[in-house]
């Protein structure tokens, strides 16, 4: 029996955006390929416990947990699907007719992880986000963790961060972090957001009839709201968490009220016992994959895509947080149409246009969490001189300014290099966005309220290696001269470019 091969669709993700565009693509009748960085499949959405450990109410710490358990079997269970686990891409190479990733598979820190590489007909990448957190006086303390971190240790290791536990920030993610903190034991002492109810309701009740399609969340959202009420926890917006104190681990923070800017207003700072926080501005996209890819961005600093999710990149879609902050619902309908349309599957036919239209309602939902939550520029005057904006490499506020005024430019490239901020092991993960917005700001806390990164954007997201990579790893590849064993998944070269990043701090 002949015929013509299947397109091969590599997956980048296993999120629910990932986990629902390898569905599709393998309904469409492609031969798939799901590369995860975790060693379970979820993403953050779905973070649980390995099979190995597993537990009796996992349902219960998850929303749509039958949804995943679904697609988890369906792609294990499909004859063209293969999932790798502990697949870290860690750079993607343009070639003349497509893109090569560059695979180590393994467990994240041991040595001799199995190098691979695809060249797929079609890519989706589905990489998620990172959460973001905004700097202040004692961030740098144990005790802090960012919200998506202490998430992180709730649903995959049952750990809570702390006893006492004040979560702060802004965004719907908030609710669920201390949900999960509750059912992992610890007490939270308040839920802070930093957008008072005027913004709150600017942003939500805008056009309510946009929100319809949005019921499911209306629904979690009361459950969140119920289980606060049943802990006696406060949520009180219009508040933020604007300092952190403790000799060697947190032990108190300060609490101040915030005008609609987020400049704190004098005279209401308190502070409150606590052992730990939990802090979340927002998101940040993974982009480096699809910088690398070549693909064009939004001023947001999103993946711009078409209806079909299609990149500017011909064989490259994107799904997920990639495109836009909007929550798990909206990832898997993105991650379906992607799915689809990769594979080549037709987007008109009935299921796929019902899909395309929950991915449209879902995109409303994206820009209702962007203008109720979104970060307003007046958290600047939370900041003291001596207050640490790159945690990696310590470089404070202050000394940001020096650098500035020593050096007359505010140029991102120009005050890394000179401040060493953005520089470190993360490289620039945490702080490069803001590092970036106080450059573009002067400091003055002045920029006008909505997304936080408009404007040409210097590049603080690009990483050619996407994560640290050992040298043992890359000293191991073959030479340039070996052959490839296998086109679609065989070990390969490294190239040279990735090799000249990863043996020097990158800078952009
Ligand atoms: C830490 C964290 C916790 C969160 N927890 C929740 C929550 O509890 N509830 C909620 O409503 N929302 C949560 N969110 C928001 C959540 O990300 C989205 O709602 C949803 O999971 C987005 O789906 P996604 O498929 O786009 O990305 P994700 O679910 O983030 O999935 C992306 C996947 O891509 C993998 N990946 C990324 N880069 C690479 C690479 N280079 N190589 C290989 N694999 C890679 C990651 O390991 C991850 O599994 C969380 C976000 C973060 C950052």
């Amino acid at each position: 029996m002949s015929g013509a091969p299947s397109r091969h669709v590599v997956v980048v993700g296993a999120g629910p955006a990932g986990l629902a565009a390898a569905h599709a693509a393998a309904r469409a009748g492609a031969r798939v390929t799901v590369l995860d960085s975790a060693d379970v499949l979820g993403g953050q959405y779905w973070r649980h416990l390995p099979a190995s450990r597993p537990a009796a109410n996992e349902r219960v710490l998850h929303h749509k947990w039958g949804t995943y358990r679904e697609l988890a079997r369906a792609l294990h269970a499909h004859p063209a699907v293969t999932v790798v686990p502990s697949a870290q891409v860690w750079s993607l190479e343009r070639l003349d007719d497509g893109v090569r990733l560059n695979v180590l598979v393994g467990e994240p820190d041991a040595a001799g992880r199995e190098a691979r590489t695809f060249e797929p007909d079609a890519l989706v990448l589905a990489p998620g986000a990172h959460d973001r957190t905004l700097p202040f006086p004692g961030w740098q303390l144990p005790g802090v963790y960012s919200a998506g971190a202490a998430q992180a240790l709730a649903k995959g290791e049952r750990v809570a961060v702390g006893r006492r536990v004040v979560v702060a920030g802004a965004g719907p993610f908030l609710l669920p972090v201390a949900s999960s903190l509750l059912r992992t034991g610890a007490a939270v002492v308040g839920v802070h957001e930093a957008n008072g109810l005027g913004s709150l309701a600017r942003g939500w009740l805008d056009r309510p009839w946009e929100l319809v399609g949005a019921a499911g969340k209306a629904g979690e959202l009361a459950g969140y709201v119920r289980e606060l009420v049943r802990h006696r926890v406060p949520w009180r917006p219009g508040e933020a968490v604007v300092a952190a104190h403790g000799d060697g681990q947190v032990e108190a923070v300060t609490i101040a009220r915030l005008d609609p800017r987020w400049t704190p207003v004098p005279g209401t700072e308190r502070q409150v016992e606590a052992d730990a926080v939990a802090v979340s501005h927002g998101f940040t996209p993974r982009l480096e994959l699809a910088i690398a890819a070549g693909c064009a961005l939004t001023p947001a600093r999103f993946v711009v895509v078409d209806a079909a999710q299609a990149t500017s990149v011909p064989g490259v879609w994107a799904a997920g947080e990639l495109t836009g902050i909007g929550g798990a619902d909206a990832a898997l309908a993105e991650g379906a149409v992607a799915g689809t349309a990769a594979a080549g599957g037709d987007l008109r036919a009935a299921g796929a246009a019902r899909t395309a239209r929950a991915r449209d309602r879902s995109r409303g939902f994206a820009a209702r969490i962007e203008a109720a939550h979104g970060i307003r520029g007046g958290w600047v005057h939370w900041l003291r001189d001596d207050t640490v904006v790159c945690r990696c490499e310590e470089t404070t506020y202050g000394r940001l300014r020096e650098v500035v005024d020593l050096t007359g430019s505010r140029e991102t490239r120009s005050v890394k290099l000179t401040s060493r901020a953005g520089l470190g092991p993360c490289q620039a993960r945490m702080c490069g966005r803001t590092l970036q917005e106080l450059l573009d700001d002067g400091g003055s806390g002045a920029g006008a309220p909505g997304p936080a990164c408009e404007g040409p954007a210097p590049g603080v997201d690009r990483r050619p290696v996407v994560v640290p990579v050992r040298l043992g790893d890359l000293a191991a590849l073959p030479a340039p001269s070996a052959s490839p064993l296998d086109p679609s998944s065989s070990m390969t070269s490294l190239p040279t470019t990735s090799l000249s990043a990863a043996s020097q701090p990158q800078e952009t």
